[in-house]
């Protein structure tokens, strides 16, 4: 299965009763699908319900910014949520929607062996990782499953806190994490083509 027929088989689930009712369609996500760097968010807002595209509203112009800070671009990445459909009145997803949604995010990350996943605010680091308390763990590089996983602090954070700076100069150095993980890999792989090794 590639990613295409994966969106495909989700653009008319209705695992969740209470989602389904509400949602105008299916975010699935968006981006490089061969992208080496997955991003997980939360869940869809009323933006991202309306345009079918993660991180599409105010979320995502702090996003595009962190990720320009350190060269990179939605190009370069792919984006999807911990849960594909909005919760009304953007309420937190919850348990029984994160399970409904697990093999679905377990076959993205199948299907596309990305080595990096960074995951965005507490619902998607404890549904990856298994932790809570994005404020301890963001920024900090973890193994999982051979992958590494860098938590970050959510946009939304930064936006209700009134843009605090001190915030905002976290979330820059977090994504510095990011970049230097990409660029880390990207010195092995070409190592490796030299040694021909692919
Ligand atoms: N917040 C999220 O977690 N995901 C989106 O797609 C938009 C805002």
């Amino acid at each position: 299965m590639d990613l295409e027929q994966l969106k495909q088989s989700y653009s008319t689930c209705t695992k969740c009763p209470a989602l389904c009712g509400s949602r105008s369609q299916v975010v699935f996500g968006s981006g490089n699908p061969q992208a080496e760097v997955l991003f997980i968010g939360e869940a869809p807002g009323a933006n991202e319900d309306k345009q079918g595209i993660p991180f599409c509203g105010m979320s995502g112009k702090v996003l595009n910014e962190l990720l320009a800070s350190v060269g990179l671009s939605r190009e370069d990445i792919f984006i999807t949520n911990t849960i594909l459909c909005r919760p009304e009145n953007n309420r937190n997803p919850a348990k029984d929607e994160v399970e409904n949604c697990r093999e679905r995010l377990d076959q993205l990350i199948s299907i596309m062996q990305p080595k990096e996943i960074v995951t965005i605010g507490n619902f998607a680091t404890e549904r990856i990782l298994g932790k809570k308390g994005i404020t301890t763990l963001r920024g900090k590089l973890f193994e999982f499953a051979g992958r590494k996983i860098v938590p970050v602090i959510h946009p939304a954070n930064y936006l209700y806190s009134g843009r605090n700076p001190e915030m905002f100069a976290q979330m820059k150095s977090d994504f510095e994490v990011i970049a230097s993980i990409i660029k880390t890999e990207n010195k092995i792989i070409n190592k490796q083509k030299k040694l021909g090794e692919f």
